[in-house]
């Protein structure tokens, strides 16, 4: 008897306390700007440098170029570029070394896919990803200019 009062009393005490559950995946969740979601690549920023597949820990980054078609500009444009998400962890290393910020993180990251293939994305996929881009990319607990404060 004393155990069912006690039990009841924790089902009162948690009926008016405010929800901890979400309603997903029927109501988006909302994540934090620094959350580490798939990446959004903006063709024409991407110089082509090969730093963000150099730094890339797990080499899931594959890309290409080809000389830029106008003749009065120097240097390659992108030609190809693939993101494995098999092996993809989320680090966020591509997006901080890369020099333009060509390639930037959003905050989504529903990636679930029936087939192994679906988890690999070329160019067209992850320059379409425009949605809940990272607002402060690269300045991520960095200090204000002039030092800490
Ligand atoms: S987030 Fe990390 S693992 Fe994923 S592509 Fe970028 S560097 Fe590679
Ligand atoms: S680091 Fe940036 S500019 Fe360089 S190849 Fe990668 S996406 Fe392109």
């Amino acid at each position: 008897m004393k155990g069912m009062i006690k039990g009841l009393g924790v089902t009162l005490k948690t009926l008016g306390a405010k929800k901890v559950t979400h309603a997903y995946p029927d109501v988006p969740l909302e994540m934090p700007d620094r959350f580490r979601g798939i990446q959004y690549v903006i063709e024409d920023k991407c110089i082509v440098c090969n730093q963000c597949a150099r730094i890339c820990p797990t080499e899931c980054i594959t890309l290409t170029g080809k000389p830029n078609p106008d003749p009065e500009k120097k240097g390659k444009v992108l030609d190809t570029f693939d993101i494995n998400f098999e092996l993809c962890i989320l680090c966020d290393l591509c997006t901080e070394v890369c020099p333009t910020e060509a390639i930037v993180m959003t905050n989504n990251f529903e990636l679930a896919a029936y087939s192994r293939d679906d988890l690999f994305k070329d160019l067209q996929w992850l320059g379409s990803n425009t949605e809940n881009i990272r607002e402060d990319n690269n300045n991520i607990g960095a200090p204000q200019k002039g030092g800490a404060k």
